[in-house]
């Protein structure tokens, strides 16, 4: 027997329908002998909704209203799972995050969680109980307020009930079938994954895979959760997120395991470029830029700067489109005092990454990618780099091209088509 959490995303419980699915399901790990927490994240586009109901009323909502208001968009369909599993003849018993002992620092919005206390949690598995948790929230010990984790807090919710339960696995459930080698919506030809490591997950998440939270996959890292990525829709197993020194559990049962070098391409159209063309060459000028853009709240991801012939350079970095008015704003502000020439906005450019945790140690992965683009007569405008990753900024009309090509590189092509995994991710 192990304890199992399980998360279900708005899509899985997006009308009654799906949640008498997700009840049988729910109820089918308790009948196999398991113990199960269930993290559940509000119907549908229910906190969309309610988002916008707030925007109508206040232009800016008081932030401790919105996380009461947002927080009941999970209360919602916690109730409404218990009672689905109750008709079925199973004890079930739903908590806020509050009551689940959830404790979180103040910041609406965007809490983090600081403590899992789930006293009531483990009462209620003792006497046998399923247990549902409403995803998404938690609670303030000084202010006495609830708090909400984030958008896509609910993965988060899931993954720390998980640490603080000493759960065997934490199973995270969308309409999708698991983590792709890609998004199946640009790269038809995107494979699932068996297993990828959280490092990898990361990276992946951090430009622009969205399957998962990235909050979630560091907190299962930090903790040693292990993450099971898998659909509602089906029964096939998922991609399992591998900690350090984690095995894949399918491998334990005998089945081979290869360890590719690149895990996966990532594509992201959501960053802007911005050029402070005609910079002063002297010392104390990136460090005057970068301070204004900070400043202006802007977060800045790809930097290049370019050599100097006249005494003058230009400096480019991408920041999420966004936020680059702000940015374009604050330094306009201080162009005398920098001394740059003119600012230059260019929101049509798309970002390709290639991942995988086999660049350490295997050579010749950045020359595939840029042979790659090289055939395809893709032109690179920007190149950055981590210990696992290689990242271009291309055209936004290049990117879809460009990944397609570089997915067939790596050797990363599936034999058929996964057009029947073209849900959201949550
Ligand atoms: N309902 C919240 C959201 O839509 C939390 C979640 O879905 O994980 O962001
Ligand atoms: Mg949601």
């Amino acid at each position: 027997m192990a304890l199992i959490v399980q998360k279900y995303g708005g899509s899985s419980v997006a009308d009654a329908e799906s949640i008498k699915r997700v009840a049988k399901r729910i109820v089918d790990t308790r009948r196999a002998g398991h113990d199960v927490v269930v993290a559940v994240s509000a119907m549908g586009d229910t906190t969309d909704e309610l988002l916008e109901l707030a925007n109508e009323v206040a232009p800016i909502p008081a932030p401790r209203e919105l996380d009461m208001l947002l927080s009941s968009g999970e209360r919602i369909s916690m109730a409404l799972l218990a009672m689905a599993i109750h008709s079925m003849g199973f004890e079930a018993r739903s908590f806020t995050g509050s009551q689940a002992g959830m404790i979180t620092d103040s910041q609406h919005g965007a809490a983090r969680i600081v403590d899992v206390t789930p006293v009531r949690l483990r009462e209620a598995l003792d006497e046998g109980a399923i247990v549902i948790v409403a995803g998404f929230q938690g609670f303030n010990r000084d202010t006495r307020d609830i708090t909400t984790l984030g958008r896509g807090g609910s993965d988060t919710t899931a993954v720390a009930l998980a640490a603080a339960l000493d759960a065997d696995v934490c199973e995270i459930y969308s309409d999708v079938d698991g983590i792709f080698t890609a998004d199946p919506r640009v790269i038809p030809k995107a494979q699932k994954l068996d297993h990828v490591s959280s490092e990898e997950m990361l990276e992946l998440a951090a430009n622009g895979a969205k399957v998962l939270y990235i909050r979630a996959v560091e907190y299962a890292r930090r903790h040693g959760v292990l993450i099971h990525a898998r659909s509602t829709f089906s029964s096939a197993e998922g991609t399992y997120v591998l900690g350090e020194g984690m095995k894949n559990p399918r491998e334990a049962e005998g089945a081979v395991m290869e360890e590719p070098i690149v895990a996966g391409v990532a594509t992201d159209f959501s960053q802007a470029k911005i050029t402070v063309a005609g910079v002063p060459d002297v010392p104390g000028k990136a460090a005057e830029i970068f301070k204004i853009v900070a400043k202006s709240g802007a977060n800045v991801d790809m930097i290049v700067q370019n050599v100097s012939a006249t005494g003058r350079t230009d400096i480019s970095f991408t920041v999420p489109k966004a936020d680059a008015a702000a940015a374009l704003k604050a330094l306009a502000g201080d162009q005398t005092e920098v001394g740059f020439q003119n600012l230059i906005h260019d929101d049509q450019i798309g970002k390709l990454s290639v991942v995988g945790a086999g660049m350490r140690t295997h050579s010749g992965v950045s020359a595939t990618l840029f042979e790659a683009l090289s055939a395809g007569g893709i032109n690179i405008e920007m190149i950055s780099t981590s210990e696992i990753r290689i990242s271009v900024v291309l055209r936004d009309t290049d990117l879809t091209e460009a990944a397609r090509t570089v997915h067939t590189a790596y050797g990363l092509d599936g034999d058929s088509d996964a057009t029947v995994h073209a849900g959201t991710g949550r």
